[in-house]
């Protein structure tokens, strides 16, 4: 059986270093950081994301202010709250939380953010400085998905990597990220042709698709490291029933409550052939969170362009 990458356990664990580095903050006189989330409208998920986020700021120090502007806030008056906490000293760190309402421009919105305070990474000035291999403010979740295949030792120099997905918040990140680590990387999309056969080369496989249980056990290189990066809602019990045939539990979840959370990757089959596989939940999802707390650290600390 392969190893469970315990996301949750590293990302506890990166939570306490930041609340440390927050305590000893405080302890000499600085105030702590502060983070501004900015969620417009009322998308339920959206909902559930901030308040992990904010939940998760206040166990390490770090304060937190909501703006919460309603679905049919204009493009300009949302321009106006992110100049303003751009201009804001107390602020450390800007999330603006996806997806916004249909109306606005995302792209454009992100880009208004003040590079210095973009703790989600996602400012071309910090994607350029994570091209050229400077270091920035990068996206949390392939950061934080590096921090923890470090952590537990996975060599990744001269390895084949495969990242499945192409999204500029985790696909494209993590596939520079493992370049910059040495490793050989292919990034396999919606368009790749035979990609049961390419994902069979990965020694490490990560699956950031948005495609409940795409990934079979017989994809996956026996011994490959597997990092799960898709969460998704499965409802459909014949459905849950094909792709959770190898994982009694998931399945039993299914049938008692209507509903059950998943992985790109069938995880039982995974289980049987991967060396190491990441859970969801309590895979990435929990590093997501501390990799944004950690950003925020250290945009308050102004490790990131200083001057
Ligand atoms: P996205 O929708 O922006 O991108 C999905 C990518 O998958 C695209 O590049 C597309 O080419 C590719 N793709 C789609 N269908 C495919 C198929 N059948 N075969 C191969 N490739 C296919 O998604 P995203 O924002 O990168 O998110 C991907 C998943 O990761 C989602 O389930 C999302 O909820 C999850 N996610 C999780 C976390 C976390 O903290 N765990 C963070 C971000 C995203």
């Amino acid at each position: 059986m392969a190893q469970i990458l315990d996301g949750k356990a590293y990302a506890d664990r990166m939570l306490d270093e930041v609340k440390a580095a927050v305590a000893a903050r405080k302890n000499s006189g600085l105030r702590a950081p502060c983070l501004a989330v900015v969620l417009v409208g009322d998308d339920p998920a959206s909902q559930v994301y901030v308040k992990g986020k904010i939940a998760a700021c206040a166990k390490t120090g770090i304060e937190s202010i909501e703006h919460r502007p309603a679905a049919d806030v204009t493009q300009s008056e949302l321009n106006l709250l992110i100049e303003g906490l751009n201009a804001d000293p107390d602020v450390d760190g800007i999330l603006v939380q996806l997806p916004l309402p249909k109306h606005l421009d995302s792209k454009a919105a992100l880009h208004r953010i003040n590079p210095a305070k973009d703790v989600d990474g996602f400012h071309p000035l910090n994607q350029g400085r994570l091209f050229e291999g400077l270091p920035g403010l990068r996206p949390c979740t392939p950061s934080a998905c590096m921090r923890m295949l470090k952590f537990h030792g996975v060599e990744m120099a001269g390895k084949r990597a495969v990242v499945l997905g192409r999204s500029e918040i985790v696909g494209k990140p993590m596939a520079l990220m493992l370049l910059e680590e040495n490793a050989t990387v292919t990034i396999a999309h919606s368009r790749t042709a035979d990609l049961p056969a390419v994902c069979r080369e990965a020694d490490i496989l990560v699956a950031a698709v948005g495609r409940p249980g795409l990934v079979e056990g017989s994809w996956i290189k026996p011994g490959a490291v597997v990092v799960d990066v898709g969460i998704n809602r499965v409802t459909d019990l014949a459905f849950g029933e094909r792709i959770f045939a190898a994982d009694p539990v998931k399945l039993a979840k299914l049938r008692e409550k209507g509903h059950v959370l998943c992985g790109d990757v069938r995880f039982g089959e995974a289980m049987q052939v991967a060396g190491a596989v990441t859970p969801v939940p309590g895979g990435v999802g929990p590093l997501t969170i501390a990799g944004l707390l950690r950003n925020t650290l250290k945009a308050c600390e102004a490790l990131v362009c200083p001057g």
